[in-house]
Parts: C-alpha cells; sequence; structure tokens
C-alpha cells in the first residue's frame, strides 16, 4: 500500500489533474508521505486526501501541496530563504524543503512540530528551522522572505506576513472562513506596494492564535 507503484499512481493523478512542474512532480513521488501519518491511515497515505493528524488538524490533500509548491516555483524569482505557516505534519515542509535553499517553518501546536521536527531529522532534511509560533504570525526575525506559504487560512490576509516579504517575493494563502479562496500575493520590487490574484476555491483549516503546548 505504500509502493513505489502507488506513489506513481497518485503522480499520474496529480499530472491529470493539471499539476505540470516535473521538479515538484518527482519531489512528490520520493517523498514518503506515509511516514507523515499514524500507522492506522498510513494504507491511505497515497490517495489525493486530506487526511486527520490529531489537534483537529489535517494534512494538506496532495493535490493542494502541489499545486502550492508549483506556484512558489513558477512565480518567486528566487527560493534562497522560505518561511512556511502550519508545519502540521511536516509533509510539506519534506516538499519545500527539498527545493528551497533554507526553510523556516512555524506550528502553533506544540505536539505535532514535535513529531514533524522528528520526521524531517529521519528524512535528513536538515536545512529546515522549525518552532512554535506564538501565535503571532510569520517568523520577523528570519525575513524577509523570497517566498511564503501559508496552510492555514485567517479572515483576510495579514499584514505581518506581507511586511516580511522580500521585494518580488510572493505569499500563496488561503483566505475566508464561510468560503475561502487561494490567494497569491507578491511584494513590487523597491515599494510597500503588493499585488493581489484571487485564485481557486480551497478547504483549509482556520489560522488561529496562541500556542499549545
Ligand atoms: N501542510 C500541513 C498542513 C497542516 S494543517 C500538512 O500537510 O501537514 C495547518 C496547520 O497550521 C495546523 O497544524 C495548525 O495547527 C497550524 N496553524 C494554525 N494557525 C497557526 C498559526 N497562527 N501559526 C502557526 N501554525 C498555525
Amino acid at each position: 500500500m505504500t509502493s513505489q507503484r502507488t506513489r506513481n499512481r497518485l503522480i499520474q493523478r496529480l499530472r491529470e489533474e493539471g499539476i505540470e512542474s516535473e521538479q515538484v512532480l518527482d519531489v512528490m513521488a520520493s517523498t514518503p508521505r506515509h511516514l507523515f501519518l499514524d500507522e492506522a491511515l498510513s494504507v491511505r497515505a497515497y490517495e489525493d486526501t486530506s487526511l486527520p493528524i490529531g489537534y483537529g488538524q489535517t494534512i494538506s490533500q496532495p493535490y493542494i501541496v502541489a499545486r502550492m509548491t508549483e506556484l512558489l516555483l513558477s512565480r518567486a524569482k528566487s527560493l534562497h530563504r522560505v518561511l512556511e505557516v502550519g508545519t502540521g505534519s511536516g509533509y510539506q515542509t519534506a516538499i519545500l524543503a527539498r527545493l528551497v535553499d533554507q526553510l523556516y517553518s512555524v506550528e502553533r501546536i506544540g505536539p505535532l512540530l514535535d513529531k514533524a521536527r522528528r520526521r524531517l531529522r529521519e528524512l535528513e532534511l536538515y536545512n529546515v528551522e522549525v518552532k512554535l509560533s506564538s501565535g503571532g504570525f510569520g517568523w520577523p526575525e528570519k525575513g524577509p522572505f523570497d517566498a511564503i506559504l501559508a496552510a492555514a487560512a485567517p479572515a483576510s490576509i495579514p499584514a505581518e506576513l506581507k511586511q516580511q516579504l522580500a521585494p518580488n517575493g510572493v505569499l500563496v494563502i488561503p483566505v475566508g472562513s464561510d468560503s475561502q479562496y487561494l490567494h497569491l500575493v507578491t511584494r513590487r520590487e523597491d515599494s510597500d506596494q503588493f499585488d493581489v490574484e484571487r485564485l481557486e476555491a480551497v478547504r483549509f483549516v482556520p489560522l488561529l492564535g496562541g500556542v499549545v503546548r
């Protein structure tokens, strides 16, 4: 159930759904998603669905991981320093870590972060720094970032995250409560101006404040 053949079938499906980046498809084909789930659910790891990871949170659907990663690759000018908001299981983190130079990831639920940290170490992904976020948004001390990817949805685009973008930096983020849309925010070069594009409808868990230890 966790064989390379099963994984390849998922990659084929992602292609059919419109994912074109060979870089993204290669990394997803060689990243073991089943290691990011509890054993009871690991047989379903290569289905194209989100699945529970505890604490009311979910591992993102492979299609959406691929789509958001592809957006970053195609729209960011460089990917030296990248921030992820919402580490969760660490699966999207593992995918990004293999495509960017230095990755920072924040998560507000301590036990999820501990598990994710262990998995990233097992996979020998050493270019990732994670931290338990104290409810504030982002990680200003490590910015500015060439790209920011958020895996949890605020009601509106947080100004704090926009401010942490480098010139030409891009932010990919789901926004909304009842109905959510993926947004792509680009910081203009040499200015405090941002271009915002609304993309497709999505479903993410909400972006929340406060830390769970
Ligand atoms: N890409 C992850 C998605 C996890 S779900 C995966 O595939 O596993 C989104 C995560 O965002 C949850 O773990 C949730 O706890 C976290 N989150 C929500 N609000 C947050 C905030 N303000 N700061 C950091 N993490 C947050």
